[in-house]
């Protein structure tokens, strides 16, 4: 069989790594977070004590850096196991700078390119339909409002262990949307192609349920649950 990309993008907390994480496991296809490499990238800049707003001094740690997606959903850079160090709120409100830095977003769109080459893969981020993989086979632009996402990912903080508030939560999802989507060098938007959904109103199920659907009519491939 054709290797398949499926591309989910959309804003911050928009719930697509769950969804994402879901949907490559009933497909049997792998899953690749790109937002966890922009965020090992950010926690190893902050690591060596480095200004994340300085592109420059951010910019020294290219080429140094190895960035492994395991498929238990751990993540390591250089070998140190950054998983739950990269959703701190510190990496998260200095990741966006990071990932406005083109130089970096060419490394690592490198790595997520050679990573989709030889499988099946649901890929999510923000400009995979658009900029990473834009002849994917399937792709999906998530969305949800800003309240019922900051609700679910202060949920998922709590569930983590992740000390914030709700306004700290609604603050940084607003900040990072907007960094992102004003981002000179593939920035998030809705690919032309893409087909948007709005999860709002929708629990994880009926939205997994969606994709899978999307998937089997633009490419007859089906899942079983
Ligand atoms: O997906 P997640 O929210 O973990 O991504 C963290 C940040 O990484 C985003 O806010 C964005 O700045 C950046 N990102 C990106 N392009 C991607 C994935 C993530 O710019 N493909």
């Amino acid at each position: 069989m054709k290797n398949i990309s499926i591309a989910i993008d959309g804003p911050a907390a928009a719930g697509k790594s769950t969804i994402a994480k879901r949907v490559a496991a009933i497909l049997g296809f792998v899953y690749i977070d790109t937002g966890a490499m922009y965020r090992a990238f950010t926690w190893a800049v902050m690591q060596a004590g480095l200004n994340p707003e300085d592109e420059a001094a951010s910019c020294t740690l290219i080429g140094k850096l190895k960035i492994d997606l395991l498929e238990n959903g751990t993540v390591l850079c250089n070998g140190t196991d950054v998983t739950r160090a990269i959703r701190e709120p510190a990496v998260s409100s200095n990741v966006s700078y990071i990932a406005s830095y083109k130089n970096i977003r060419l490394e690592l769109v490198e790595m997520q390119r050679a990573l989709a080459e030889s499988k099946s893969v649901v890929m999510d981020g923000r400009d995979i339909g658009t900029y990473v993989l834009p002849n994917a086979e399937v792709k999906i632009y998530q969305i949800a409002s800003v309240e019922c996402r900051a609700k679910r990912r202060y949920k998922e903080n709590q569930e983590k262990g992740i000390p914030t508030t709700m306004e700290e939560v609604i603050a940084d999802v607003k900040k990072r949307d907007y960094i992102d989507s004003h981002r000179d060098f593939a920035p998030l938007r809705q690919a032309e192609d893409a087909i948007p959904l709005d999860t709002s109103e929708m629990d994880i199920d009926e939205v997994v349920d969606a994709v899978l659907k999307i998937v089997k009519e633009k490419t007859g491939v089906e899942g079983c649950r």
